[in-house]
């Protein structure tokens, strides 16, 4: 039976802050977006304070500091650090893993005997290993899964299988504009019909579904029927983040050949970038050989980069995509699958750039060589960079990828 399992990180970015500050335990944490202009991310404590997702930070402030509420700038070196830990973890739970945001991916579980059993592991092993908490929804579609998701959040100690048996109980519990790729403009449409749960939906008639809300509608039907029948794309393309990562047709060992994997991925997630006017801030790229392959040697590196000034620009997020991937090279070993993670997505303005600005090789020099200064260098001649940067007042250090700002242990 097809079972797939949706891994989700809970409250990712407010949760990276956590895993270093554990005084930030119990209490409300807000991270803010990239000019700590609104809340990108809180925790249950501060959601619980009725801080909504995406509200201007200067709406909330006074209110904030009456709760006390820790509030920190986005730090993505931290983030697309620790999700490559996560993920490197979620590989080995599943013959195949498709990461399919900074902090979601999906998994395999077909066939497994005690999925449920599973999934606990999984999740206690990524607690254990990255202080990070993950829930686990699993179920015979994707659309399912990512339901299961959502309620293992809430209850069921953060792992949920949507079986046959059990599907009209969960279904009833979970609001319709919750179920995946159900938008607001669908939401009033239901309403309007009396719909407004998951399971009201699953048991329209698909004929129905398809003249009100499309195909896409219909298959949506289908989904929480149990019927597989969408690929991630069509369901919801995620926005604040663009994964692109395959698994290659054979196992390859030259660098040569990575190498035009990795840019041609980078190529369809700098297109999805520009298609919806953001331009790039920060790049994580992530090697994996096939950890199922006993009889081969592992390696499973990553590596983050914040690029000197935001761009969609391909060519020069190619430049850095390569440049990283060497960095992380070694020869010797059979790799399964690349991939790259575009974050921390701009809004464009007139400064960010389509096109290349200056020479582009020179640059990637001077990137290079300000990359191993560290923070010696500051970017002042493109000004772009800085003018963000400067307001990352409450950004933590990036404590994995910065040896100058290591967290510091103190014995009494
Ligand atoms: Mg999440």
């Amino acid at each position: 039976m097809a079972i797939f399992a949706l891994a989700d990180c809970n409250n990712f970015y407010a949760s990276c802050e956590r895993v270093f500050q554990p005084r930030l335990n119990g209490k409300p944490v807000v991270v803010l977006s990239n000019n700590d202009g609104c809340v990108i991310a809180r925790s249950e404590e501060a959601k619980a304070l009725g801080i909504g997702m995406g509200e201007a930070e200067f709406k909330v402030r006074a209110m904030m500091k009456t709760h006390g509420v820790q509030v920190f700038s986005s730090n993505y070196a931290l983030y697309g650090d620790m999700s490559g830990r996560v993920m490197r973890i979620l590989a080995e739970a599943a013959p195949h893993s498709e990461v399919y945001s900074i902090d979601e991916c999906f998994l395999d579980f077909a066939g497994m005997a005690d999925p449920v059993g599973h999934a606990r592991i999984v999740r206690e092993q990524v607690k254990r290993w990255t202080g990070i908490p993950i829930s686990i929804g699993m179920g015979a579609s994707k659309v399912l899964a990512k339901a299961a998701n959502k309620l293992a959040k809430k209850a069921t100690g953060g792992v949920l299988w949507i079986t046959p048996e059990n599907a009209d109980e969960w279904l009833e519990l979970l609001p319709v504009e919750k179920v995946w790729g159900i938008g607001r403009a669908h939401t009033a449409r239901l309403a309007a019909k009396g719909i407004t749960t998951a399971r009201g939906l699953r048991d329209v008639e698909p004929r129905w579904a398809r003249q009100e809300m499309g195909v896409v509608g219909e298959r949506l039907v289908l989904e929480l029927r149990g019927l597989s029948c969408m690929e991630i794309e069509e369901v919801a393309p995620p926005k604040k983040n663009v994964v692109c990562a395959k698994s290659f047709g054979r196992l390859l060992r030259e660098r040569r050949e990575v190498e035009e994997a990795l840019a041609s991925y980078v190529d369809i997630a700098a297109a999805k970038v520009r298609a919806q006017g953001s331009a790039v801030g920060t790049m994580q790229v992530f090697l994996q050989t096939n950890v199922f392959r006993e009889d081969l040697p592992q390696y499973c590196p990553h590596r983050v980069t914040v690029l000197g000034e935001a761009t969609s620009y391909t060519p020069a997020l190619i430049e850095h995509a390569l440049r990283l991937l060497r960095a992380m090279w070694r020869e010797g070993f059979a790799f399964k699958k690349v991939g790259v993670m575009l974050l921390d997505l701009h809004e464009t303005t007139q400064l960010s750039l389509f096109e290349p600005r200056g020479n582009d090789a020179a640059r990637s020099r001077l990137q290079a060589a300000a990359d191993q200064l560290g923070d010696l260098v500051r970017w002042g001649s493109m000004g772009f960079d800085t003018s963000w940067r400067l307001r990352a007042e409450r950004r933590t250090p990036r404590y994995t990828t910065r040896l100058d700002e290591l967290a510091t242990a103190r014995a009494a």
